[in-house]
């Protein structure tokens, strides 16, 4: 191997290790390859509900450039401790621009280490950025009530974000610092094993699936996110803007109520 690439790999390798990645597997190919013409693998357009919710995991594959995380099942019987090391390997994390560009805080994530349900968002705003918690703002307050009309405390669900720092003036965070950050993510799914996970918005469900789909497309079915179901909703933030779409997001949170068999619980409108 020439010496050049040599370094490069061995320089890739170290960051990974930064990360606490120790583990690398070979992608096995065939099943990286979409069947040809299987339109049970195509994203569906449509996405009327209750009846016609699609059953079927749609699996996809990540093009991100992110590794893949298996965690060590010794750290299962103590998650919290797990959690704990990501966020020491974390520190005071420099690897990326948005730690130069005015971050006071790095939003870890939060929430129950043995949670069933896990939303993933975007990046933290001024507000998670002041207190160091992820979904505070308003926005935060509509998904605690999302959270709440689903039948569950937030205290029992965890909360993370695809990038631990706020973008500034809370533009969309860039591919790069996407791939530098979402590891952390990665590790901390394969911690907690949620049996579900909500993607909030086209970022966080691009992310975690890699691939690059309208949200039209993205939402009403279930997508494999290596192993867990995953499924994807307008984020609460864009509910804000256009409440109207409230309805359209509680049919996809009542598709994860019932795999998750967790029943509804009304409270004053919102
Ligand atoms: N928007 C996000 O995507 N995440 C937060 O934590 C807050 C707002």
């Amino acid at each position: 191997m020439h010496s050049c690439t040599q370094e490069l790999l061995a320089a890739r390798l170290q960051y990974y290790r930064d990360l606490g990645i120790y583990d690398f597997y070979r992608r096995d190919n065939t099943q990286t390859q979409a069947p040809p013409g299987a339109t049970e693998y195509n994203l569906r357009q449509s996405v009327g509900y209750e009846d016609s919710v699609d059953e079927r995991v749609v699996e996809v594959t990540t093009e991100l450039n992110v590794p893949v995380v298996y965690a060590d099942p010794a750290t299962l019987e103590n998650r919290a401790e797990a959690l704990r090391t990501i966020q020491q390997d974390l520190g005071e994390c420099t690897r990326c621009v948005l730690s130069r560009l005015g971050r006071k805080t790095i939003v870890f994530g939060e929430g129950n280490p043995n949670a069933e349900l896990m939303f993933v968002g975007e990046g933290p705003g001024a507000d998670e950025d002041e207190q160091g918690r992820p979904f505070v703002g308003r926005a935060g307050q509509l998904l605690s009530k999302m959270i709440e009309a689903m039948g569950l405390k937030r205290e029992q669900v965890y909360i993370a974000n695809v990038v631990k720092c706020r973008p500034p003036g809370n533009r969309t965070p860039e591919r790069e610092e996407i791939e530098t950050c979402s590891p952390f993510l990665l590790r901390q799914i394969a911690v907690i094993q949620p049996n579900a996970i909500v993607a909030l918005g086209a970022v966080a469900a691009r992310c975690l699936l890699g691939i690059n789909e309208s949200m039209a497309k993205l939402r009403g079915q279930w997508f494999d996110f290596r192993g867990t179901r995953l499924a994807v909703t307008y984020h609460p933030a864009f509910l804000l803007r256009d409440p109207r779409q409230k309805g359209e997001a509680w049919k996809d949170l009542q598709m994860v109520m019932k795999y998750l068999g967790l029943k509804p619980r009304f409270t004053e409108k919102s």
